[in-house]
């Protein structure tokens, strides 16, 4: 290869360039990015940058060794494959040119980190979304004394947002339409553990409440009624933007529908169409799991941090496979709350140690199979259970639910 192209400019397009760096690659680079930055981290957004502990949260790189080109604030606006790729087995199955504002961009290699966007409500009323750095600098103003903010969705997102709004002296309401926070994210028996903290930092929880649309000064409520707000903040979750992949020939879903290794699909989900040339990885890429059996779209930081590699040794023909079991943490209500696995196909969920309490953690377990963790200041707990998860060990149930016993003592050997 002698010009690889990364479109998007989040961690994981900065990891993608230094990993085919470290991997030998010596070719051309070119990273284009819709914003005007470069790469910076989004998780402190609604953490030190809402609290006013920082102001700039960009990841250090050194972009004259790494001999990377920056294409900052310009946008990719369609992909054209070279046809011979259509074939992924014959030898001219490389290349093709990247549509963007800073005209065409030929590639013989093309990374694909697009990241997500937010969700937005209904209605023509003003709403605040967290995803970039501009965006939590403006919320972060309007985070006044007595002003009422409005959040709706109490996802990681949410209940980060509300507490920092409540540090900040803010009157705070949270509205989410299923019945407990969390309830995608963890389900609603582990969801409903949370609910608690969010009285307790004196922010009021409205669950089973759906919105119709965003209204200038406050919210419309689907069953009739309105909330008033000086702000309303929405966090109900993100999708891929994938429009300018459209017409090029990728297999689109909910992301860009990968193979374990990150190759991207030129047609339907068969092992001929996976482009060796095209990888797609972070937030955008919908990548198949050996481990779970299924595709996984993972929205979080470590996915970000660790699968461009993969891609990168993709690129470069080497072997790699992405196995990982998922791992996020989220700080809310002056806790840390990590979480590693998949509880999606668990049988029964354990709790260890009382969740009334400060520090807790719950497991997933099907049998005696170990399947996820959600620790609660408890980040040794969270270290042993990851090992177990990925090591696929199994642990004995009783002693698994004694917060006493070190997890890796409940793993059997
Ligand atoms: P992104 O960071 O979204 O980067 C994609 C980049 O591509 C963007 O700069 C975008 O502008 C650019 N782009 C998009 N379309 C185009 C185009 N057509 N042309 C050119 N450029 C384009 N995860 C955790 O595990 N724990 C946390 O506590 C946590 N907190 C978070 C808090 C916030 C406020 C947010 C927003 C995210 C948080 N995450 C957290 C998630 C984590 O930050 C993301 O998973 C990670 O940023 C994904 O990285 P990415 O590079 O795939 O995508």
């Amino acid at each position: 290869m002698e010009r690889v192209i990364v479109v998007g400019g989040g961690l994981a397009g900065l990891r993608a360039v230094e990993s085919l760096r470290s991997r030998g690659y010596e070719g051309g680079l070119t990273l284009v990015s819709a914003e005007r930055h470069p790469p910076y981290d989004r998780p402190p957004l609604s953490k030190a940058v809402l609290a006013g502990e920082t102001d700039d949260t960009t990841v250090d790189a050194d972009w004259d060794a790494l001999g990377c080109e920056l294409l900052l604030g310009e946008r990719a606006t369609g992909l054209r494959l070279d046809a011979h790729g259509l074939d992924a087995h014959s030898s001219d199955a490389r290349g093709g040119v990247v549509a963007s504002t800073a005209g065409d961009l030929p590639f013989d290699g093309l990374v694909i980190a697009t990241g997500a966007v937010p969700i937005t409500l209904p209605g023509d009323g003003p709403q605040h979304v967290l995803r970039t750095i501009e965006e939590a600098r403006d919320l972060r103003s309007r985070l006044t004394g007595g002003a009422r903010i409005v959040i709706v969705g109490a996802g990681w997102i949410g209940a980060e947002v509300a507490t920092a709004a409540a540090r900040r002296g803010c009157a705070v309401t949270v509205v989410e339409a299923a019945d407990t926070p969390l309830a995608g994210a963890l389900g609603p028996e582990a969801g409903a553990l949370t609910a608690p903290w969010y009285a307790e930092a004196g922010v009021e929880l409205r669950t089973g409440v759906k919105v119709a649309e965003v209204r200038d000064g406050g919210l419309v409520l689907a069953g009739g009624g309105r909330i008033d707000a000086d702000e309303v903040v929405v966090g109900v979750g993100v999708r891929p933007d994938l429009s300018w992949l459209e017409g090029s020939g990728l297999l689109l879903e909910r992301g860009v529908v990968t193979d374990g290794s990150f190759r991207a699909y030129a047609g339907a989900e068969e092992p001929g169409s996976a482009r060796p040339d095209v990888v797609a990885v972070g937030d955008c890429a919908a990548w198949w799991s050996a481990r779970y059996g299924r595709r996984l779209l993972v929205e979080h930081w470590d996915t970000a941090l660790n699968a461009p590699d993969v891609a990168a040794a993709t690129l470069l023909g080497q072997d790699a496979v992405y196995d990982a079991a998922p791992y996020f943490w989220s700080e809310q209500f002056g806790r840390m709350v990590q979480y590693a696995g998949s509880h999606a196909a668990s049988d029964r969920i354990v709790q260890r140690g009382d969740p009334s309490g400060r520090k807790w953690t719950a497991v997933w377990l099907t049998g005696d199979r170990l399947d996820a963790v959600l620790a609660v200041d408890r980040p040794r707990d969270l270290v042993q259970a990851r090992r177990a998860i990925a090591a696929g060990a199994p642990v004995d149930a009783e002693a698994i639910a004694d917060p006493d016993v070190p997890v890796r003592q409940a793993v059997r050997r």
